[in-house]
């Protein structure tokens, strides 16, 4: 099986701003586009994107799931980055073009569509470090994907790091250099304690790591930070937290201290696990911090994490009512 994401149509969706307006979307072959290597995106990082995906139920017919959530996240992206407005409808229209064009290529369960709408600065001036691109490129790429958990779900190791994962005003922002910012804390921590991700708290506030929010779960109750500006406002930390609410668990959004986290994480029923598009939820089994390892739940893996993300593909791939009207069907 190729590793997740590399693998794309040959096609894709593509509109291009300039002269203050968007062209006419039009399918196009992903190797199609060429940049000036003077292109804003390249040297000022004016580039964000989206992570969304389609499912095939066992009638045949492919859903989205919350598309209009990534889309409102991706103009969002835009605008903070000071790129150009990117129209809803036209956005949600590309995605449901490709996604149509190429149904007969969506996986069965577990495997799904992933969708990648990007957008990126095109213009060509290096000296626009402190003004925005007025043109861009908005495409939208797809990617068959598989199982994320074949081999099954290994609970992660995850490093708590006292610095953030990026500028806390530029959090909820679904931006390449977020990534960049993080990327040599993570690749410190797999060399030095073989963690699988870092758990970024800057001064002790328990955010989240370099892709996936988190949460702590303890018997009833689900802790996670509350929405600000300084980390990504997760569609799957969302609708983890409606579900949980739907069945009567306690849902506290709110700041979390490095202090209670591995206080609590360490009890007998506690879990701890991470939340995003690619992989669902997925169990978190060790906390590091200063040298020292906490066993969430005392070692023992709970149940609640894998009965939430069986509650959220259940959804996803038709088995269960959706209630919440989360699903666009393409056709
Ligand atoms: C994409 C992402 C998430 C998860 O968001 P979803 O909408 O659930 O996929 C969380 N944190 C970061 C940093 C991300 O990039």
């Amino acid at each position: 099986m190729a590793a997740f994401g590399t693998v794309f149509t040959a096609e894709m969706m593509l509109a291009e701003y300039s002269n203050n307006q968007w062209s006419e979307p039009a399918l196009v072959p992903v190797n199609s586009i060429s940049l000036h290597p003077g292109a804003h995106v390249l040297h000022y990082a004016s580039t964000c994107f989206e992570g969304l995906k389609a499912f095939r139920h066992s009638d045949g017919s492919i859903h989205i799931f919350r598309m209009d959530k990534n889309v409102a996240r991706l103009q969002q992206s835009s605008d903070l980055l000071a790129l150009p407005k990117v129209d809803a409808a036209m956005l949600r229209q590309m995605i449901l073009d490709i996604v149509k064009r190429y149904a007969a290529d969506v996986p069965n369960p577990p495997g799904s569509m992933y969708i990648r709408p990007t957008h990126i600065g095109t213009e060509a001036s290096i000296g626009k470090a402190a003004a925005p691109s007025l043109s861009s490129l908005l495409y939208v790429l797809l990617s068959p994907v598989g199982d994320y958990f074949a081999g099954g779900a290994k609970p992660l190791r995850l490093l708590l790091e006292d610095n953030a994962r990026c500028a806390p005003h530029m959090g909820m922002v679904k931006s390449g250099g977020n990534y960049a910012s993080a990327l040599q804390p993570i690749m410190k921590a797999r060399a030095a304690v073989q963690a699988d991700q870092v758990l970024f708290c800057p001064h002790g506030d328990v955010q989240e790591t370099g892709a996936a929010n988190f949460l702590l779960i303890d018997g009833n109750e689900i802790i996670t930070k509350a929405l600000d500006a300084s980390f990504l406002h997760g569609v799957t930390r969302d609708s983890i937290l409606t579900l949980a609410r739907d069945r009567g668990m306690k849902v506290s959004e709110r700041e979390l201290t490095v202090d209670e986290l591995l206080e609590r994480a360490v009890k007998p029923g506690a879990e701890a696990a991470l939340s995003g598009t690619a992989a669902v939820l997925t169990p978190v089994g060790t906390l590091i911090h200063n040298g020292r390892e906490y066993a969430v739940g005392g070692g023992v893996a709970g149940t609640t994490t894998a009965s939430l993300r069986q509650a959220l593909n259940d959804i996803q791939w038709g088995k269960a009512a959706d209630t919440h009207g989360w699903l666009t069907k393409v056709c």
